[in-house]
């Protein structure tokens, strides 16, 4: 099974940009984490 899949299937959102997990704590309108999310900013 693909982690993708895995984590679709725990309810769990993965970056967009770098696969890494967000933590649920995010708003559920989030597709990328916190890290690549600062990247942009600068
Ligand atoms: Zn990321």
């Amino acid at each position: 099974m693909p982690v993708s899949e895995f984590y679709r299937n725990c309810h769990i959102k993965i970056c967009a940009e770098c696969g890494h997990k967000i933590e649920e704590q995010h708003e559920s309108y989030l597709y990328e984490c916190e890290r690549c999310m600062n990247e942009k900013d600068e």
